[in-house]
């Protein structure tokens, strides 16, 4: 079952595990609060990501799980 947890392009490493509105939920289940469009969370290879981005990817990932439910 795929869920919306974030892997990292350059190592496929797990870089967080959800992104709501308010929040980061990392791999060791914190909830880590972003305020900022500029906050950025960093993968084990040194990669990052900003927050707003990951955002934008989990939304993608739960339309088309709405989407694919739907039909
Ligand atoms: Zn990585």
């Amino acid at each position: 079952m795929e869920n919306a947890a974030l892997r990292c392009a350059s190592c496929a490493s797990e870089v967080v595990a959800d992104v709501t509105s308010h929040d980061v939920i990392t791999i060791e289940g914190d909830h880590v609060p972003f305020r900022r469009h500029t906050d950025y969370v960093m993968c084990s290879c040194l990669s990052s990501y900003r927050v707003s981005d990951l955002r934008q990817v989990v939304a993608h990932v739960e339309a088309r799980m709405r989407s694919n439910a739907a039909s």
